[in-house]
């Protein structure tokens, strides 16, 4: 390779899920990379996002499992929770997988900086703690999300998903604001470890994107679970109390409700504030976030974005694709564009929901003749149990041809099947085809094969 007049080939900023792949594939094609990460390697997913809020939610499943032992004839006495081991069990397991991201860049020989890096021009950036300046022929934006957090008295008091792993104890009393992903799986996992929680939304809608069967079902059984709702109801103020506990008043003028702690998860904005992208021509979208190409390409012909920062998808596997997309094409000359369509989703809610393709609505608004298959049944690990929570699917296809539009789920292990059955509504196979399919029983995934 000829001497480059650019310290680096690439230089990536942000070494979360979609900085890291890009800049491990591109040096695999043979480029000179570098990453700068202000916090810590690894980015929002692995550090304080979907690793650690799973193994919570394994802790959270505990308390269903220990409920329904004594059914199964187990006596399990003197089961107790403890706050602190999981929260250190947690943060180990970051620790190692942060460890493992980066022996992973280094194996690469990828060079990182633990520095805030600030884009200065359009081949140049600059490291805000070191003062060093650098210069790359490309530049990789993959900064993520940050958690917004609205204006309202007292909203300093307030936590976000990005302190909640850390929480020095169990709170006796949780309010969320926000019916979204992260509102519901926390609403989740403190519900089940033993806290009063309170879900307050600006309006009466949870987990807007999903299919409204899934969302009144897991409405209905969170409640029995003991979750509160209280919707239409934005925030005013968040109260501290002298002893130290917290009061939340809302708009609505209804009762305060007390709180030991008052998480906000109302949504993530591109993380893009202060970065100095107004100096390579870009202007920023309504939202903060990178306006990009199909490539990825900014309106910088020298600087890309990839994941959340692009408020395109805000989902891991997505960021991973485009940062190994772009690096694909920018460093071995392989065009690969990165699809959109039929991406499945799960909420790790109490119990989980998970979804690919259209829901009911979105497939009778784009395609009008749909025929919609339903199965609800009571899964057979709670068949013992006094709780009487149903599994539900929603099949939904294309009324001619029979082709698959959508595919939705409530239950236990909705997502490890959404997964699988993601293969299928991609693959655009038909109703025909799954009944053509020998059902594996006894399991919940067979209802998927079995709906008439
Ligand atoms: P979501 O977009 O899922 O939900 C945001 C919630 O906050 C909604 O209930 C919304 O209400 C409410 N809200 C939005 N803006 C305001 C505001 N200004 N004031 C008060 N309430 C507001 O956001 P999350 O923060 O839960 O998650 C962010 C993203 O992270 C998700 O969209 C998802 O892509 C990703 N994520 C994915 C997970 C997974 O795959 N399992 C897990 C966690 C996060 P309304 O409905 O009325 O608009």
């Amino acid at each position: 390779m000829p001497q480059s007049q650019f310290d680096y080939d690439l230089f990536v900023i942000g070494a979360g899920s979609g900085g890291v792949r890009a800049a491990r594939i591109a040096a695999g094609h043979g480029a000179r990379v570098a990453v700068a990460e202000e916090f810590r390697i690894g980015g929002t997913c692995v550090i304080r996002g979907c690793v650690p809020k799973k193994l919570m939610v394994y802790a959270a499943q505990f308390a269903d499992d220990l409920s329904h032992a004594g059914d199964y004839g187990w006596t399990i006495e003197g089961a107790s929770f403890d706050w602190p081991t999981l929260r250190d069990a947690v943060a180990r397991d970051v620790d190692r997988l942060n460890a493992a991201y980066t022996r992973t860049l280094d194996s690469n020989d990828v060079a990182h900086f633990l520095d805030r890096a600030e884009v200065t021009g359009p081949h140049a950036v600059r490291l805000k703690h070191s003062g060093r300046t650098i210069t790359a022929k490309t530049i990789l934006i993959a900064t993520g999300a940050w958690p917004i957090m609205p204006e309202f008295d007292g909203n300093h008091h307030c936590i976000t998903s990005n302190e909640v792993f850390d929480l020095p104890h169990l709170p006796k009393r949780v309010v969320v604001a926000g019916a979204g992903y992260i509102a519901l799986e926390f609403a989740g996992i403190f519900n089940a470890l033993g806290s009063e929680v309170t879900v307050i939304n600006r309006s009466d809608a949870i987990l807007r994107s999903y299919d409204i069967d899934l969302r009144d079902r897991l409405l209905a059984m969170t409640c029995a679970r003991g979750i509160a709702y209280r919707f239409n109801a934005p925030f005013r103020q968040v109260e501290k109390l002298a002893d130290g506990s917290l009061l939340v008043h809302t708009r609505d003028g209804a009762d305060p409700v007390p709180a030991d702690v008052v998480l906000v998860a109302t949504g993530r904005r591109a993380n893009t504030v202060g970065l100095g992208l107004e100096t390579a021509g870009i202007t920023l979208g309504e939202r903060g976030e990178i306006p990009v190409d199909g490539d990825g390409r900014t309106a910088c012909p020298s600087v890309f974005a990839a994941g959340d920062v692009t408020d395109r998808v805000q989902l891991t596997p997505v960021a991973i694709r485009e940062g190994h997309a772009f690096a694909d094409a920018q460093f071995a000359g392989t065009h690969r564009t990165v699809s959109y369509d039929a991406i499945p989703s799960a909420v790790f809610s109490q119990p989980p929901l998970a979804a690919v393709g259209l829901t009911e609505a979105e497939a009778r608004e784009r395609h009008g003749d749909i025929k919609v298959f339903t199965s609800d049944f009571r899964p057979m690990k709670n068949i013992f149990s006094q709780r009487i929570e149903r599994g539900f699917y929603k099949l939904i296809t294309e009324a001619q041809s029979g082709r698959i539009l959508g595919i939705h789920m409530i239950g236990p292990e909705a997502p490890e099947i959404l997964q699988v059955a993601a293969i299928a509504v991609k693959a655009g196979l038909t109703k025909a085809d799954f009944d053509d399919t020998v059902a594996l029983h006894p399991s919940m995934a067979e209802e998927l094969v079995l709906m008439r």
